[in-house]
């Protein structure tokens, strides 16, 4: 039961909290204050279910990763800064704001190198696309990343906080503002000024221009917090995405999510195999011509029905009769290299 006494106990804690915890409910409290406005005012409608089926995997790779990096984490990133602070280049300048104006700023920068990085190696990729794989682009999706991806940048940030000699409540305040902003650039909002604000910062429309399924635009706005890293090398796109997410089919499950990021499950070139409706309808006009003999004069015929069940076939627009069964349908398209999803072709 709640007592004064417990009361004042418990105010007591609270001005007492360590930052981290402080930070850490200011973290929790924007992340709702973002959800409730994608969700009541979102930039693009996104239907239910997909969107449940995002937030559902993000949260358990959330999750997931959690556990996996309860090593290396931030508490791991503040044990290096104390022990290293006094070590590094940054010890030579004198005034403290300076000092932590250089700390932000290099390990935004070092965050912007390390996406590059991830975009422009086919081993980078690999893991980092279980980021890029969420079609419908939310706050959630800013949690979707493969562990490795997680620990490689842990690594990356521990180097440069013990070559600079990064102070911890830098780190602290680095890591805090990193999530927040990277929160708020995933997030399904838009707002006026946004463009504007886009000069300093990567705000949500830049960002989901480097959610795009295409990759000239998917390769672009790799910033986290400051917009300028993309300005100053070339690499800042404001094209207006048709498609979010990447090609291909992929999974979008928590365990075939980790295992896409090992490489499993992955479409290559070799296995991709396009579709080409006119060879499977010359391939059916030549069966029907040969099934009579090739006499002479059937041969426009022979082209139009191979057409039109080739085309009810494929698309299953009205089941092609005596030939093939709608039930034969998908097992013939899979023979032939193709797999049917709701009237769509996917590539293997
Ligand atoms: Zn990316």
């Amino acid at each position: 039961m709640l007592s004064p006494a417990s009361l004042l106990e418990f105010n007591f804690r609270w001005s007492t909290m360590m930052p981290g915890e402080v930070l850490a409910l200011t973290l929790l409290m924007v992340f709702a204050t973002l959800a409730t406005v994608e969700f009541f005012a979102p930039r693009e409608k996104l239907p239910k279910k997909h969107l449940r089926q995002s937030y559902q995997t993000n949260f358990s790779l959330f999750i997931v990763n959690s556990i996996a990096l309860s090593l290396v984490s931030a508490s791991s990133l503040l044990a290096i800064a104390e022990r290293y602070s006094d070590k590094g280049l940054l010890k030579t300048l004198s005034s403290p704001a300076w000092k932590a104006v250089l700390s932000f700023l290099m390990l935004d920068l070092l965050v912007y190198l390390w996406h590059k990085a991830c975009h422009s190696f086919d081993g980078l990729w690999m893991f980092h696309r279980v980021h890029h794989n969420d079609p419908y682009l939310n706050i959630t999706t800013s949690f979707r990343i493969h562990f490795l991806e997680l620990v490689s940048t842990s690594f990356l940030k521990a180097t440069l906080i013990i070559l600079l000699g990064i102070e911890q409540t830098m780190v602290l305040t680095s890591e805090a503002i990193m999530t927040l902003f990277i929160m708020f650039h995933h997030t399904n909002i838009s707002f006026v000024g946004e463009k504007l604000l886009g000069y300093v910062i990567i705000v949500p429309a830049l960002h989901r221009t480097h959610h795009s399924s295409q990759r000239s635009e998917h390769d672009s706005n790799y910033g986290a917090v400051l917009s300028l890293w993309d300005r100053l090398f070339g690499t800042l796109s404001e094209l207006k995405s048709a498609e979010i997410g990447i090609k291909g089919s992929s999974p979008q499950d928590l365990i075939n999510l980790i295992k896409f990021g090992f490489g499993f499950t992955l479409p290559t070139s070799s296995t991709v195999k396009p579709i080409n409706i006119d060879a499977m309808i010359a391939e059916a006009a030549y069966y029907k011509a040969e099934k009579r003999g090739f006499s002479p004069g059937n041969d426009i015929r022979d082209w139009l029905e191979a057409k039109r069940e080739i085309i009810a076939l494929v698309y299953g627009e009205h089941p092609v009769k005596n030939i093939f069964k709608r039930k034969h349908q998908h097992r013939f398209l899979k023979f032939m290299g193709f797999s049917m999803d709701h009237k769509r072709i996917q590539y293997f």
